[in-house]
């Protein structure tokens, strides 16, 4: 049987910089949805991450590449070895692609090109520019793979199974080394990142002199102590999640939930078996906002789903007007091959979900607006991503790479800042989605 899950193997020579190298581009691949196998046979294509420092390096790197192109026949090449492509297809003409030594980006994009990720914006974990784009300021972390919901449209614990949670050590240390290796920004990822731990029973490891457990709350909290701006993705609204806010509170991890709530009628988040479809969200998100003002809250929901009536719909609505989330994705239902959902009687016709959708993009819309607008007049701390002629394209807490919007600084100085840096700017106008910002004073 064909397996779904694209599937990288992976050789790491050379010394322990090739090794950051390589971790760094599998942490890429994971986030991307890629499942990173240990054998040639598993393997749909190979990465060799080289050396090439001395003759010794240079032979073994050349023999690895010999041995991944006999046993896999797809081959993607990178490292030191890679700055002299000409030896290496030389030697093995039939490798697909050679990079050189921190290319990362580059290597991630050939793997992309040679094996497409399973693209779907409704499950996906990272938006399908995110792989391939990210720039070495910010990284996605993994912290598990699998799910142990049920969720009735989605296929994704068929594909990939239960949750399993990797080492709160692992999690951390990788932290670290993405920190050490220039990374300002953090966006922690998996199916259900307040999950964490829940299938090791929350185990207890040593880290440094302590014990702290493989748990969300301890990963949000030592994650806090990098120094770094840290975003929490695809967090559900469970009761444990209120234990972050104080974090967020002490500007230890960034003011930002993204939560897929999917919808707000309780018939249809029961259809869809939902995680923690049974709380009060609204009530949770009050007290989240008097504990932390300054939250901004993301999230994703699905119009049209099978049984739908217009009084869940209203409800969804009314909902939204309640809730004033900052940001929002909309998409209209539609049959996942697998899903338990296309048993479900009720199927809402094509036109009616375009209406629904048309209607709560406008309601959101609206609030979200609104919500830029009051940020007008404030001072905040942006992250530069980019710097094109006379505008730095950066990003506050409340803008996601590539989900949300962006601050678009000018002003004097603002051709000095580099990306990857962080900047005070005062906002001057909104638009639909995003800020403009000129430099504040020193
Ligand atoms: S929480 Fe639901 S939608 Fe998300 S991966 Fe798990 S089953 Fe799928």
């Amino acid at each position: 049987m064909k397996h779904s899950t694209p599937r990288v193997g992976f050789v790491s020579l050379g010394c322990p910089k090739a090794l950051v190298d390589s971790e760094r581009i599998l942490t890429q691949l994971r986030a991307g949805g890629y499942e990173v196998v240990p054998s040639y046979d598993a393997a749909d294509l190979v990465v060799v991450n080289t050396c090439g420092f001395i003759d010794d390096a240079v032979h073994e790197s050349l023999e690895a590449i010999g041995e991944a192109v006999a046993a896999n026949g797809r081959v993607i090449v990178t490292g030191c070895l890679g700055a002299q492509p000409e030896r290496i297809i030389e030697r093995h003409p039939k490798v697909l692609k050679v990079t050189g030594p921190a290319a990362y980006e580059e290597v991630v994009g050939a793997v992309h090109e040679h094996l497409p990720p399973r693209h779907d914006p409704r499950f996906d974990l990272v938006p399908p520019q995110g792989i391939r784009l990210t720039p070495r300021h910010y990284a996605y972390l993994k912290i598990s793979e699998g799910c142990n919901h049920r969720c009735s449209f989605c296929i994704i614990p068929s594909m990939r199974g239960d949750l399993v949670s990797r080492p709160i050590t692992h999690v951390l240390n990788e932290a670290i080394r993405l920190r050490n290796a220039g990374v300002r920004e953090l966006l922690v990822i998996s199916q259900d990142t307040s999950a964490y731990g829940v299938d090791t029973r929350y185990r207890v490891e040593q880290w440094g002199s302590r014990e702290i457990r493989t748990r969300f709350l301890d990963l949000a909290r030592e994650l806090g102590e990098l120094g770094l701006w840290v975003r929490l993705h695809y967090v559900y609204p469970y009761p444990h999640v209120d234990e972050v806010l104080p974090l967020m509170a002490e500007g230890r991890i960034l003011p930002y939930l993204d939560i897929p709530f999917q919808h707000a009628s309780p018939r249809i988040l029961k259809l869809m078996k939902r995680p923690a479809h049974a709380e009060d969200t609204l009530a949770r998100i009050r007290r989240w906002r008097q504990v932390v003002p300054q939250l901004t809250l993301r999230s994703t929901f699905i119009v049209g789903f099978p049984g739908e009536t217009e009084e869940d719909f209203g409800l969804l609505l009314d909902w939204l007007e309640e809730a004033q989330l900052d940001r929002v994705g909309c998409f209209k239902y539609s049959p996942v091959d697998g899903a338990s959902a296309n048993e479900l009687p009720g199927a809402v016709a094509e036109e009616v979900k375009e209406e629904r959708w048309h209607r709560f993009m406008q309601k959101q819309q609206a609030i979200s607006k609104a919500r830029l607008q009051a940020q007008v007049g404030q001072t905040m701390r942006v992250l530069v991503d980019a710097v094109e002629a006379r505008t730095a394209i950066a990003r506050s807490a409340a803008d996601a790479p590539d989900i949300d919007g962006v601050v678009r600084v000018t002003g004097p100085g603002v051709t000095r800042l580099c990306p990857g840096e962080f900047a005070q700017v005062t906002v001057t106008s909104a638009t639909d989605y995003d800020l403009k910002a000129r430099l504040a004073p020193a």
